[in-house]
């Protein structure tokens, strides 16, 4: 196991953030995988798990197991980590200008393709090798300015060179779910399998430029600039949700751990066989998930559980004014699994109460919460 802490300097004097990665394997080895957690800093089952895989990782590599190469960030956001207010912390959003932590990561494609004239041929391998060093050394010329764009900076330079890039988050109160792209849902499939999800939702483009696609998306996007050349899928990234904000313990961290220990068996980073269980979800997309929203103010209760089934008209929650105690229902749009809900009972007109992951495509526009 090999250290490394990247310090980035804070807003002011005597400030300084550490992000500690963990790298496990020769590191010219393949695949290489990627996985962070705690991006969002207040979204501790990631973390949990990440902290687990490092552990059982450093086993493996011991064990002389270990083919591929492997890197770890268990918290991925130490300057979110310190922006405690009155005793909470927040980790989504940057207190300094309000911007999210997991959007504005930059769009390579255009530099790389630049980078790339009269450089490709007919080998696929060689290509991919050629828009990996084309896409390190664009974003090497980008300077990053202030702490969190240098987070943003270092974060996709780690991630970059890999073949399979996790982002392991968490929901307000939510089942397993996972997002990637239609052209990695087969990659990420055994993945949703192990880690038991009961929604994976797939967009090529979600809005808002999050970690995850600023990864992968160029290679599709340079594939389909340079149709002369065959350019494969070099990286493929996913976001895990690993559930609800509250759901953390040692024993799901110990589950999630060895799920994504199992899946690196299945990408051959590891020796081994794995059985892969059944999918128990559908792939669905994410033009298709529903986010429902609370017409009124008041008190929120829910009628629906949370994994539950729910066709479409039925009654998902309630919202009591508090007023008048009259009760407005809030009833699903689209058919399918109840897979999300924030995890406050208290609602403003306009607030997101959940998602069902619908499979008819229905929205446009960016599809990620802001
Ligand atoms: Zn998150």
């Amino acid at each position: 196991m090999h250290e490394h802490r990247f310090k980035i300097p804070g807003r002011g004097p005597g400030i300084t953030h550490e992000v500690l990665t963990l790298s496990f394997g020769d590191p010219t080895a393949r695949p290489y995988v990627y996985v962070q957690a705690g991006l969002h800093a207040d979204e501790a089952p990631g973390m949990m798990a990440a902290r687990m895989l490092v552990d059982m990782l450093a086993k493996a590599e011991a064990d002389g197991i270990l083919r591929g190469h492997v890197k770890v960030v268990p918290f991925a956001n130490p300057l979110a980590l310190g922006q405690v207010l009155h005793g909470d912390l927040s980790g989504r959003f940057d207190l300094y200008d309000g911007r999210n932590f997991n959007r504005d990561y930059p769009d390579l494609t255009e530099d790389a393709a630049r980078a790339l004239q009269g450089q490709l041929g007919d080998d696929p391998q060689a290509n991919a090798h050629a828009v990996r060093s084309a896409l390190a050394d664009a974003l090497a010329q980008r300077l990053p300015v202030g702490p969190a764009d240098t987070l943003r900076h270092h974060l996709m330079a780690q991630g970059i060179g890999a073949d399979v890039v996790l982002d392991l988050h968490c929901d307000g109160e939510a089942e397993m779910h996972l997002y990637t792209q239609p052209a990695a849902a087969e990659t990420f499939a055994p993945l949703a399998a192990l880690t038991g999800c009961r929604a994976m939702l797939v967009a090529d483009v979600s809005g808002g430029h999050p970690f995850d696609e600023a990864l992968s998306r160029p290679w599709a996007s340079l594939a389909a600039r340079l149709p002369d050349h065959p350019i494969p899928l070099g990286c493929v990234s996913c976001t895990v949700e690993l559930r609800g904000r509250a759901d953390v313990c040692r024993d799901l961290g110990m589950q999630d751990a060895q799920a994504i220990m199992d899946y690196m068996i299945y990408l051959g980073v590891l020796e081994g066989s794995v059985d892969l269980p059944q999918l128990a979800c559908a792939v669905t997309p994410l033009e298709g998930s529903e986010a429902l929203t609370a017409p009124v103010a008041g008190l929120l209760s829910y009628v629906a559980a949370l994994g539950a089934y729910v066709e479409r008209g039925e009654t998902v929650a309630q919202i009591t004014d508090l007023e008048t105690g009259a009760v407005t229902s809030v009833a699903a749009t689209t058919s399918g699994v109840f897979y999300s809900r924030p995890a406050t009972r208290i609602a403003e007109a306009g607030k997101r109460l959940g998602k069902i992951a619908g499979a008819v495509s229905f929205r446009d526009g960016p599809l990620l919460s802001p």
